[in-house]
């Protein structure tokens, strides 16, 4: 039986990929085989073609100068993430690449990244560095456990809603409990971990939007989620 598939787009895979977050491909990958579903990887890095189909696109994080390096041929690739991102695509950007689908990260050194503004954030980079475990709370997704990592500091704009707030942990900056943004389907976020494994629910909001956009429904088999509460359990009691 042929069966149907979805494009999942891992962007800046080369430059923009750290403290695990190609785990989301993983289990992005991973959980639409089981589901029933087809899943072709398109890697996209700076210079390529932008593919034509993208069902869903996720971004990892990066080092300041991995941020500097993508810069240019973000803001060329910019329109049409905000035209697929209105169109309603999912998309998961984690820290680096959630700072630059903002206006910008001005960064502690004083250097100015422009991003696309894709999200109503801004991000400045401070001394301290806010490293540790994290634990915050969503109503639509319930408790989000991840790893973050960031000099950058971010504040939302009116046109995005806080992905959650902090239960143990910093999240998008010291002054508010807010952590990660959401806008449309796209989703942005510090929780490195990585964090589509211990957060399936994430996982499948952006599965079933991606099925639900190219085929109208989302017709599945069932999941066997034992190991994976197992294993977001034992997540959830490490942050202290
Ligand atoms: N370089 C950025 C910062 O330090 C992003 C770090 C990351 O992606 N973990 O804020």
């Amino acid at each position: 039986m042929i069966k149907p598939v979805i494009d999942v787009v891992h962007l800046y895979a080369r430059d923009m990929n750290i403290y695990g977050d190609r785990g989301n491909i993983l289990t992005i990958m991973r959980r639409l085989e089981w589901y029933g579903y087809d899943p072709k990887l398109i890697e996209y890095n700076p210079g390529d073609i932008f593919p034509e189909d993208a069902d869903i696109i996720i971004g990892g994080g990066g080092q300041d100068s991995g941020q500097s390096k993508i810069q240019d041929d973000l803001l060329s690739i910019g329109p049409k993430l905000i035209n697929l991102a209105e169109n309603g695509t999912p998309m998961l950007m984690i820290c680096g690449l959630y700072q630059l689908f903002g206006k910008f990260f001005k960064t502690s050194t004083g250097e100015s990244i422009k991003g696309i503004g894709l999200l109503d954030i801004e991000t400045y980079g401070k001394s301290e560095r806010l490293i540790g475990n994290i634990v915050t709370h969503s109503q639509q997704f319930g408790d989000i456990v991840g790893y973050e990592n960031h000099s950058g500091q971010t504040y939302l704009g009116p046109k995005v809603k806080p992905l959650g707030r902090v239960k143990i942990g910093a999240g998008n900056n010291t002054d508010d409990d807010s952590e990660g943004a959401i806008y449309k389907n796209v989703i942005g976020t510090y929780l490195h971990g990585s964090l589509l494994p211990k957060n399936p629910a994430i996982a499948d909001f952006l599965i079933k939007q991606a099925v639900t956009n190219k085929y109208g429904k989302f017709n599945h088999s069932e999941i066997d989620e034992s190991l994976t509460q197992v294993a977001r359990l034992v997540a959830i009691k490490r942050p202290r």
